[in-house]
């Protein structure tokens, strides 16, 4: 479904990425590892549609995702792509139930059916009895689990997750991850995962590492 090209780009004089092979296919589950100020970030903003690169070429559905202009861009993110990141995503001043339901109210959706869509998801992602929370009153694997059911309730073709488990302690983490992975299996997402973790691999179907802006399989250990 999405593939980037000889991606390069470039941050001033600082060169994040360097000509970055990466190719996700539908339903696949991708971890991307390497060291801190590899590329992985960059990487997962260009193929996202959230930085235009320098050169190469990012395909989506066999359209050429990077030449599209940004309202066609933030479309497809909103419509197509879901996102995780480490922190506070959440809006603080809106319960749980409605910070999962508002990518549906955006999409357009009845409250009643948006209602029902994310109880059901928050109930998958063993969160029920917290839908009136704030997110200040969560725990941290608790709100990155609220966070997983936003980035899913639309039902994206695409899910990015950027160390969606960083901030949390292992275990926690692994549970959230698991969450993450099985769920976006159950809709027939795929998924690019930023992780430092190398025991997420276990969750993958396959992964890749990000070395000075280039993308390398992971060598046979
Ligand atoms: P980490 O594991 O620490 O998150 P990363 O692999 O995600 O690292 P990137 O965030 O993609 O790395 O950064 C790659 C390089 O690009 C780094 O040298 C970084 O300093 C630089 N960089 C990233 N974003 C910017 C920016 N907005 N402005 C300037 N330089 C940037
Ligand atoms: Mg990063």
């Amino acid at each position: 479904v999405l593939r980037a090209e000889n991606v390069s780009k470039s941050f001033g004089p600082t060169p994040a990425l360097r000509g970055a092979d990466l190719a996700l296919a539908a339903g696949e589950v991708l971890a991307v590892m390497g060291p801190s100020g590899s590329g992985k970030s960059t990487l997962l903003h260009c193929l996202a549609g959230i930085l235009r690169p320098d050169s190469g070429e990012v395909w989506y559905d066999g359209h050429r995702l990077d030449q599209l202009p940004e309202s066609a861009r933030s479309r497809l993110r909103r419509d197509e792509f879901g996102f995780v990141f480490q922190f506070g995503q959440l809006v603080p001043e809106l319960p749980v139930l409605d910070n999962v339901m508002l990518p549906l109210l955006l999409a357009g959706q009845s409250r009643r059916s948006a209602r029902e869509s994310a109880a059901a998801l928050l109930d998958q992602l063993e969160l029920s009895g917290l839908e009136g929370r704030r997110p200040g009153e969560l725990s941290g694997g608790q709100s990155q689990r609220v966070a997983v059911a936003r980035a899913l309730v639309a039902r994206p073709r695409v899910v990015f997750a950027d160390e969606p488990t960083g901030s949390l302690d292992s275990l926690t983490g692994e549970r959230v991850l698991e969450l993450l992975v099985d769920s976006a299996r159950e809709h027939g997402a795929s998924v690019v995962l930023i992780t430092h973790d190398a025991r997420v691999a276990s969750y993958a179907d396959r992964e890749v590492v990000v070395r000075d802006g280039r993308v390398t399989a992971l060598e046979p250990a």
